[in-house]
C-alpha cells in the first residue's frame, strides 16, 4: 500500500513540475534516474547561473556516465521531504576517482551549505571521513531542497548517487569494508608469502608476481579511494595519476611474468616478441604518467592494459596447445579475471541485477588470479623440479652406463695390450726361421740357470750342435731348400727334449745349442746321442726331394762354483765341438773326456 501512494506521489510530481520530486523518506534512494543534468562545456557556470530559469536541464538515464570528457557537468536533484519529523540523509558520490566535487544544498534560490569534494582537494576537507565522495543532508519536516552537484573530472567520469538513511549506509558500508579488507588481506597475504618464496629459491618468477600482485593492490586501492585516504591523503595532483601509473605497473608486471612463466620465447618466439612490446609499452606509459596530459594517458593505457590483459590469456591459449606445464591453471586465472571485469560491466549495463557478488566481481576475480597464479607457480616449480630430477637421474644412469662400456672396453683393451706383448715378448726371444728360442734368450736363461744351480749346487749341461757340410747343402740346392733343413734340424732338437725346463735356441747360423738345467755329463750325454742319431736315420724333406744330414755336438756340464764361469762352460762346449768336427763330424763329443 505505502509502495503504491509513493508511486502515485511520483506520478504526481512528474507530472506536474519540470524537475522531479524525489520523497527522502526511503532508507536507500539511487537518484541517478532522478537527476537532470547540463553540460558546461567552458567550465565557467556558477551556481546562480545555473539556478537562472533558462538553463535548459535533460533528464538522465540509468547511470550517469560520461566516460573521458573535459566538461564540467552540473547535476540537480530535488528532495523532498513529505514527513511531519526531519530526516538526516548522507548523499554519496559513489566513485572515487574524481577530481572536483562541488555540492550545493540550496533552499529555494538560497545556499544552505556548500562541499568541496574530489581528489584535487586534500582529504582533509571532507566533512565526512570516507573513501567517496559523501555529505550530510538534514532536511526538515515537510522541507524541499534542491541539491546541485558541479563534477569536473580529467579522468572517466561516473556520478553514481545515492541518498542514505545512516543505519543504512553504515550497514552497507560494511559490508563494502568486509569486502575490501578481505580482498587486499588476502592479495597482502600473497604477496608476502610469494615474497618469502622468492628469498628462499631466487627464482624471479616469484618477484615479478610479487610485483604483479602488490601494483595490482596499489592500482586498485587509488581506483577505489582508498589509497587517496590512507596513503596519500595530501597527494591532490598525484592521485589520479596513481591509478594510471599503477595499472601500467601490473601490466608490466603481468607480461614479465607470463614471459618468464610459460617460457613463451620456447614455444612461440614471434608471441614472446610482441608481449615484450607491450611490456615495453606500459613501461613508456608508466613514464609518460609524469609528462603527458591525464585524458589521453588514460585512453592509450587503458588500450595498452586491454591489449596486455588479451595477450596473457592468448599466452595461456596458445600454451596449452603447446602443452606448456601449467598453462590450464594459468588460463583459468585470466579467464576469472576476465569474468570478473564482465560481470561487473553487464551490471552497470543493467543486463544482469547489481549485488555484493556483482559489486565485487572484479575483486573476486582479481583475488582468484592471484590465488590460481601462486598455486600454478608452486605446481610450475614442482614440475621444474621433478624434471630436473628426472634428468639428473637420467644423466647419472648414462654415465654408469658410459663408465660400465669404458670400463669393459679397457678391460678388452688391457688384454688385448697384455696378449700383444706376450707375442712381442715372444717374438722378441724366438728365432724367426725355426721357432726356437734365440740367442738372447738362451743367454738370459743361461744366466738364470747358471746361478740357480749355483745356489742348489746343481750341474747345468750344454749342448752345441753345428749340422755338418752344411755349405754344401746351400751350394747344391739353395739357400731356400738349406732354411727348410735347419727347421727340420730343429724340430729334431726340439722332440729330443725331455724336460719343460730345457732350452734349445738357434745360436747363429747352423748352429744349434741347448741348455739342460739340472742335468749332468752322462745325462746330457744321453741327449746328445738321441738328437744326433734322430738327424742321422731322417732324412730332411724339401719339396719332395730328400736330403740327408747329419750334426755334431760339443757337450759340456759343470757344477757352478767359484772355480768355473758361465763362460768357460760355453768355450769347453765350443772346443768339444771343433772336436767332434776334427774327428770325422757326426759325433758327440764331451768336453774334458
Ligand atoms: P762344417 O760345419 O761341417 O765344417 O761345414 P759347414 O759347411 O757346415 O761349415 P761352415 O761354417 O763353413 O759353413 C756354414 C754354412 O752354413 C755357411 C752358410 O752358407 C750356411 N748357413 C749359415 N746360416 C744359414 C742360414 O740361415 N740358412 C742357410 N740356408 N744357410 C746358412
Ligand atoms: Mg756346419
Ligand atoms: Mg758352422
Amino acid at each position: 500500500m505505502a509502495a503504491l501512494q509513493r508511486i502515485l506521489f511520483f506520478l504526481l510530481v512528474i507530472s506536474s513540475c519540470a524537475h522531479a520530486v524525489v520523497d527522502v523518506s526511503a532508507p536507500e534512494i539511487r537518484l541517478e534516474a532522478t537527476l537532470q543534468f547540463v553540460e558546461d562545456t567552458s567550465g565557467n557556470l556558477d551556481l546562480d547561473t545555473v539556478m537562472a530559469r533558462d538553463i535548459d536541464w535533460q533528464s538522465n538515464g540509468r547511470t550517469f556516465n560520461q566516460g573521458y570528457h573535459g566538461s564540467a557537468w552540473w547535476l540537480h536533484v530535488v528532495l523532498h521531504n513529505p514527513q511531519d519529523t526531519p530526516l538526516q540523509r548522507l548523499l554519496e558520490v559513489g566513485y572515487a576517482a574524481l577530481d572536483y566535487v562541488d555540492i550545493f544544498v540550496v533552499e529555494e534560490g538560497v545556499l544552505l551549505k556548500k562541499y568541496a569534494l574530489g581528489d584535487k582537494y586534500p582529504y582533509s576537507a571532507r566533512p565526512i571521513d570516507h573513501r567517496f565522495p559523501l555529505v550530510p543532508v538534514n532536511i526538515l519536516a515537510g522541507q524541499t531542497l534542491d541539491i546541485y552537484l558541479r563534477v569536473q573530472s580529467s579522468g572517466a567520469l561516473q556520478v553514481p548517487l545515492t541518498l542514505w538513511e545512516y543505519s543504512r549506509f553504515h550497514s552497507a558500508d560494511f559490508d563494502s569494508t568486509v569486502m575490501q579488507g578481505a580482498y587486499f588481506g588476502g592479495l597482502a597475504t600473497m604477496a608476502v608469502f610469494n615474497l618469502l618464496i622468492f628469498i628462499v629459491l631466487r627464482e624471479l618468477s616469484y618477484l615479478l608476481y610479487v610485483g604483479f600482485i602488490v601494483s595490482t593492490m596499489l592500482a586498485m586501492a587509488a581506483q577505489q579511494g582508498l589509497a587517496f585516504r590512507v596513503l596519500w591523503p595530501e597527494a591532490t595532483q598525484w592521485n589520479d595519476h596513481a591509478i594510471l601509473f599503477f595499472t601500467s605497473c601490473t601490466g608490466t608486471f603481468a607480461i614479465l611474468f607470463t614471459l618468464r612463466f610459460l617460457r613463451v620465447e620456447t614455444f612461440a618466439p614471434k608471441l614472446a616478441r610482441v608481449l615484450q612490446a607491450v611490456a615495453t609499452c606500459c613501461v613508456i606509459m608508466l613514464l609518460l604518467c609524469f609528462v603527458i596530459e591525464y585524458r589521453t594517458l588514460a585512453i592509450m593505457t587503458m588500450a595498452t592494459i586491454i591489449l596486455a590483459v588479451l595477450l596473457a590469456v592468448v599466452s595461456g591459449v596458445v600454451g596449452l596447445i603447446k602443452r606448456v606445464p601449467s598453462a590450464q591453471i594459468y588460463l583459468l586465472a585470466w579467464t576469472l579475471l576476465l569474468i570478473g571485469a564482465g560481470v561487473i560491466s553487464l551490471s552497470r549495463l543493467g543486463v544482469v541485477e547489481a549485488n555484493l557478488f556483482t559489486e565485487y566481481a572484479v575483486q573476486l576475480g582479481s583475488l582468484l588470479e592471484v590465488t590460481l597464479l601462486s598455486l600454478a607457480l608452486a605446481s610450475r616449480i614442482n614440475t621444474e623440479r621433478r624434471l630436473r630430477y628426472q634428468a639428473q637421474s637420467e644423466a647419472l644412469q648414462a654415465s654408469r652406463v658410459a663408465n660400465a662400456e669404458l670400463e669393459e672396453r679397457v678391460k678388452a683393451r688391457t688384454l688385448d695390450l697384455e696378449q700383444l706383448n706376450q707375442r712381442l715378448q715372444r717374438l722378441s726371444e724366438t728365432d724367426q726361421l725355426t721357432g726356437l728360442a734365440n740367442r738372447r734368450f738362451l743367454e738370459q736363461r743361461l744366466k738364470q740357470e747358471w746361478e740357480r744351480a749355483r745356489r742348489h749346487a746343481h750341474p747345468v749341461a750344454l749342448l752345441l750342435i753345428d749340422v755338418d757340410h752344411f755349405k754344401q747343402v746351400n751350394d747344391h740346392y739353395g739357400h731356400p731348400a738349406g732354411d727348410a733343413c735347419l727347421q727340420q734340424v730343429a724340430q729334431q732338437i726340439s722332440a729330443g727334449l725331455r724336460q719343460a725346463s730345457d732350452v734349445a735356441a738357434r745360436y747363429g747360423g747352423e748352429e744349434f745349442c741347448l741348455l739342460l738345467p739340472h742335468t749332468d755329463r752322462t745325462g746330457a750325454e744321453a741327449v746328445a746321442e738321441r738328437i744326433r742319431q734322430n738327424v742321422e736315420k731322417t732324412l730332411m724333406d724339401v719339396e719332395g726331394v730328400r736330403i740327408a744330414l747329419t750334426v755334431s755336438i760339443g757337450l759340456n756340464s759343470c757344477i757352478p762354483s767359484d772355480g768355473n764361469s758361465m763362460e768357460q762352460l760355453i768355450k769347453q762346449a765350443d772346443e768339444a765341438l771343433y772336436h767332434s768336427k776334427q774327428t770325422g763330424r757326426n759325433r758327440v763329443m764331451v768336453s774334458g773326456a
